[in-house]
């Protein structure tokens, strides 16, 4: 295809600091109107209104924000939630064919050019843990040109992740994502007329599920329809000999594992399709000490964790139907679970899933269920005060794997599911350690500026009052009482 595009420095850009790295993961485009400064409060001096990039809440108590992301000093000492404003990137990544949509590729709409940027540069950020070769951004180019759906999706990511999904001011995201459906449905009544299924239009479906709840005002949909509709277009690609091999292929199966698992803890059995058509299982195993750009080294353990998800729910919603042989087999899976991998974050972070997996397990499945596991084989009260020791072991060491992971590391992307399981295990004896799991959260939102790490935040809330008052309770079960879901995926 060519060159598609070029990189430069902006040297008449003072104002950007840091490394142009640093500045990729922090900033935004410029927008002209966010960059006026506010009114001084009297007794102020201009030097303090002066930082142009500042958050939202130092702006509106008017001082000087030291910018530092993902959460500024300011507010981690107030203990406030840090909206960082979009900041310009030390460099820029020129597009020709954006500019001037009349050149190759050939686009079947036009295309927003500030919004699409933002996708590559920005907003793409959020949803992998490949800092260096994200599929989903430039390399996405010739797709979205291909595909009006995926290109308004896309767009409609971009619009929302810039004003943090608020509701006030979404109009461009739902406006893209009016489109961007609009879109989708037409391509899917071309593959049903015949032509052969697009992977533009599946990666469509994809980017339209996982953010159907970014949407929302309340945590109340995971985007059902588009998880299953993404599942049923991923089994046809995994059932063609010719497209099971390619790489788009793979790189869909890694995604929707990552998805299915979120959704397996907050989902209604009925929503979700079984996780074991032998091509996936295959598939898996093929991939299973490969880094993925959505799943890093973790794609076996999401596969694991979703049928063990699935498990669960179903415990929860009818106790009766326990199965000590499956619960065993899982036990041992999670147990032996060992990273296959090197770099430090990607261990802290497959071993804050096995143990997220771990209390999962031990918690809904109940104290009866545990003595049938390998630390005792006398079901009765010795084995719940074991049963229980064990769950706090697990808790702690969950809890360190998730610290541990920097906040400049695109895993930080991936630990909301963890940090909630372990954060939901704390006790009036661990204040210090609830506090610091609020703290992450507040961090994980300003980071991706979803506001599920909020309604995190409360749901942990009722969750350590309940505990106090001597009620267990996994985040799952009362999740499922308040008719909460907290899509993650
Ligand atoms: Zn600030
Ligand atoms: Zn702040």
């Amino acid at each position: 295809m060519g060159r598609k595009y070029c990189v430069r420095f902006i040297n008449s850009a003072p104002e950007a600091r840091g490394s142009p790295s640093a500045a990729a993961d922090a900033s935004g485009p410029e927008r002209a109107a966010d960059s006026k400064p506010g009114p001084a409060a009297p007794g102020q001096s201009r030097q303090i209104i002066r930082s142009r990039f500042g958050c939202a809440e130092c702006r509106n108590r008017h001082v000087k924000c030291d910018e530092a992301f993902p959460v500024c000093q300011r507010c981690h000492r107030r203990g406030t939630v840090c909206r960082p404003r979009a900041r310009p990137l030390g460099w820029r990544t020129e597009i020709p064919w954006l500019a001037n949509p009349g050149l190759n590729p050939p686009w079947k709409t036009r295309p927003n050019g500030r919004l699409l940027q933002f996708w590559m540069e920005i907003a793409s950020h959020i949803l992998t843990m490949s800092p260096d070769h994200n599929p989903l951004s430039f390399p996405l180019i010739p797709l979205l040109a291909e595909s009006p759906s995926l290109l308004h999706a896309v767009q409609s990511v971009s619009a929302g992740y810039e004003v943090f999904f608020q509701q006030s001011s979404l109009d461009l995201c739902l406006t893209e994502r009016g489109l961007a459906l609009e879109f989708v449905r037409k391509e899917l009544q071309e593959h049903t007329a015949g032509s052969p299924i697009s992977p533009a239009s599946v990666l469509s479906v994809f980017v339209l599920g996982i953010s159907a709840s970014w949407v929302e005002t309340t945590p109340t949909t995971y985007g059902q329809e588009h998880l299953v509709a993404g599942r049923i277009m991923l089994d046809k690609l995994l059932r063609d000999e010719k497209t099971r091999s390619d790489p788009i292929t793979t790189f869909l199966l890694g995604w929707y594992l990552h998805w299915d698992m979120a959704c397996s803890l907050v989902a209604s059995l009925d929503g979700l399709l079984p996780l074991d058509p032998p091509e996936m299982g295959l598939t898996v195993r093929e991939m299973q000490s490969s880094f993925h750009p959505m799943t890093g080294f973790s794609t076996e353990l999401f596969y694991i964790l979703s049928r063990l998800g699935r498990y669960c729910r179903q415990v929860c919603k009818h106790p009766q139907q326990r199965d000590e042989i499956l619960e065993t087999a899982f036990h041992q899976q999670l147990i032996s679970w060992q990273p296959k991998c090197e770099a430090q974050d990607h261990v802290d972070l497959n071993d804050a899933f096995k143990y997220h997996g771990l209390i999962t397990l031990g918690r809904v499945c109940g104290q009866a269920s545990q003595a049938s596991l390998d630390w005792t084989n006398a079901p009765g009260p010795t084995a719940e005060v074991e049963g229980e020791a064990k769950l706090r072991e697990y808790t702690l060491k969950c809890l360190d794997a998730t610290s541990a992971v920097p906040l400049e590391s695109l895993c930080t992307n991936y630990l909301a599911i963890p940090l909630l399981t372990a954060g939901s295990e704390l006790t009036s004896g661990d204040l210090a350690s609830r506090e610091k799991v609020i703290v992450l959260f507040r961090a994980l939102y300003s980071r991706n500026r979803l506001q599920v790490n909020i309604w995190a935040i409360e749901l942990l809330d009722e969750l350590w009052a309940l505990r106090d008052l001597g009620i267990n309770l996994s985040w799952m079960e009362l999740q499922t009482q308040k008719q909460w879901v907290l899509q993650f995926g």
